[in-house]
């Protein structure tokens, strides 16, 4: 089954076909359709499974309802070359939808940040630490946030950040359709997503 069973806004579609995108991966085909429908989501998938795709598309079609200039998706991963490539993703699969990504990781200067996102932007890849800096400094605004992922769950609990997870969790509206991708299901993320996640439905390739 091609891309069009999923009826993105063609500004979407326009992305899919600049990459060269002719079928949905597995996880796709099972992702998304869910994930347009407004469920929650479990992901159990690998890298290279084309999840961040599985994700982006649907986020990408939402967004292109409603307000701009608002931090309306966050995506949350455990290492900065992980948020730059699905900030790169983002990008490329949304440069027909004047959407605007960004990344927040630690390492680098903060003002570009904070600059970015008073300018205003709809999507924003965060690594946990400097996203929960931002957090407390009450440089991002999160109130309008309409969509979470956690992606390589399992890698952010190897990686120490459940804590920084859980911190980041109680500033976010309870509203909202929440997605978590994980490799494995280790007892710990097993029972994050029983927190975080309402009715889920899970995919697995
Ligand atoms: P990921 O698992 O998200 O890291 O994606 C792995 C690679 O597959 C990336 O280079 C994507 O650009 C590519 N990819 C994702 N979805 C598709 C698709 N439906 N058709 C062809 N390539 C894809």
């Amino acid at each position: 089954m091609p891309f069009q069973q999923f009826s993105f806004h063609p500004k979407v579609v326009a992305g899919i076909n600049a990459l060269g995108y002719t079928t949905p991966t597995p996880i796709q085909a099972q992702a998304i359709p869910k994930i347009m429908a407004g469920h929650d989501l479990m992901g159990l998938a690998q890298t290279g499974t084309g999840k961040t795709a599985a994700f982006a598309l649907p986020i990408l079609h939402r967004l292109m309802q409603g307000p701009r200039k608002q931090v309306r998706a966050l995506v949350i991963a455990p290492t900065r070359e992980l948020a730059e490539q699905i900030n790169d993703a983002m990008l490329e699969l949304g440069q027909q939808t004047r959407l605007k990504s960004i990344t927040v990781y630690g390492g680098v200067n903060v003002n570009p940040q904070i600059e970015k996102l008073k300018n205003g932007v709809e999507i924003v890849v965060a690594c946990p630490g400097r996203l929960l800096d931002h957090i407390n400094q009450g440089t991002i605004d999160l109130t309008n946030l309409e969509l979470l992922v956690l992606d390589e769950a399992d890698q952010m609990f190897d990686m120490g950040f459940l804590p920084d997870i859980r911190r980041i969790l109680k500033h976010l509206p309870a509203q909202r359709q929440t997605m978590l991708f994980s490799a494995t299901m280790p007892a710990e993320i097993r029972g994050l997503a029983r927190e975080i996640l309402r009715d889920p439905a899970t995919v697995q390739v």
